[in-house]
């Protein structure tokens, strides 16, 4: 358990962040978002940079004014996205040249330039430049890989520390190194030497199998300062949380509430529901009588099947703020249960409900 400070606001953690990719969390309002409990969210500097560009949103006073959002905001570097969505040009020693998966336009990120983007964005928690190696990897080439990163780590907090107003913003590290205990150890030796304000586990859920990526975000964990926050970057579903948490990580980010709750996927103490299903045609219960939120105060779940059976928007809209005050709730109840000193038996009873009564 511990607290992030930032400019815009406190935020305790463990915390789970929803990700507004393009300055939105998909459907979903700001005023929403706050109902369900949401204390800080994750913009995408790569999409941000794409569209609208970050000379208007720095134009616009920063991300904050331009989507109207006055809490915390983490962004990620983009890195992820131009080694996943974009089409690489070329990596080098100095930076990365890409081509835009939107209008095929080449551009060029250095981990320098990374930094003034997501200071452009106005952001209170920057995330470094990395290269995101996927599973499996052969070792000489996460060596290299890892070479390269820490380079990188060591220009992006040189450069972080130029800026204008460095104090009142946070810069973190991203530990890489695949699956190989001992580079995982020397990438934490030699980010914990530059000196980060957090630090995330990178390059886990990149393709390898489920307890691979608990084994290794776990022993990673493990070699992390406890007084910083411990970010597991792109996990997951409900268990996936309470496993990291359970091994040490204390900030999440998911697309999982919000695109799987625009599929009709809705997540609850119970297991996940497939709200599309012709199981729940007749079954005028809410998503969770327990839950609270608007969907399952107003709403049954014959109603938002029709949504969805009709492609009506609001179906979307009710999965997505049921699934983000879940998730909210998941993480609030497990920093009670910690701070209690319960959260195994916490854990245990979650997943023992969640897995029995699946689709209940
Ligand atoms: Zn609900």
């Amino acid at each position: 358990m511990g607290k992030l400070v930032t400019a815009h606001g406190e935020v305790d953690t463990p915390v789970f962040m929803p990700v507004g990719t393009q300055g939105t969390v998909k459907a979903i309002s700001n005023d929403e978002l706050k109902g369900c409990g949401a204390e800080i969210i994750l913009g995408n500097a790569y999409h941000l940079y794409l569209r609208p560009g970050i000379e208007l949103i720095r134009k616009a006073g920063g991300l904050h004014k331009f989507m109207g959002w006055q809490g915390p905001i983490l962004t990620d570097s983009g890195g992820y996205q131009v080694f996943s969505l974009a089409v690489l040009r070329k990596l080098s020693r100095e930076g990365v040249e890409f081509s835009s998966h939107i209008d095929g336009s080449k551009h060029f990120l250095t981990p320098e330039k990374v930094i003034d983007i997501q200071d452009g964005l106005g952001s209170d928690i920057m995330m470094m430049l990395d290269e995101c190696v996927h599973y499996p990897a052969a070792r000489d080439y996460v060596e290299q890989s890892l070479d390269l990163t820490t380079a990188w780590a060591r220009r992006s907090k040189d450069h972080f520390s130029q800026l204008p107003t460095p104090n009142s913003k946070l810069l973190f590290g991203i530990v890489q190194g695949s699956t190989y205990r001992d580079l995982r150890k020397k990438a934490v030796d030699d980010l914990l030497a530059i000196g980060f304000d957090g630090y995330a586990v990178g390059g886990v859920s990149v393709g390898e199998p489920e307890d691979l990526i608990y084994e290794v975000a776990g022993y990673t964990a493990d070699l992390l300062p406890e007084d910083k926050p411990r970010y597991l970057m792109g996990l997951g579903t409900p268990p996936d949380l309470l496993e990291a948490i359970g091994r040490g990580l204390d900030m999440f980010d998911c697309v999982v509430p919000t695109r799987n709750g625009r599929n009709g996927q809705a997540f609850t103490w119970n297991g996940d529901l497939q709200l599309r299903n012709a199981l729940y045609k007749e079954d005028f219960r809410p998503i969770d009588g327990t839950c609270g939120c608007f969907a399952c105060r107003n709403h049954t779940r014959a109603y938002i099947r029709h949504l969805f059976n009709t492609e009506e928007l609001l179906g979307l809209r009710l999965v997505s703020l049921h699934n983000i005050q879940f998730y909210v709730k998941l993480i609030h109840y497990a920093r009670e249960a910690i701070r209690d000193d319960r959260f195994d038996a916490f854990r245990e009873g979650f997943m023992s409900s969640y897995k029995k009564e699946k689709g209940k």
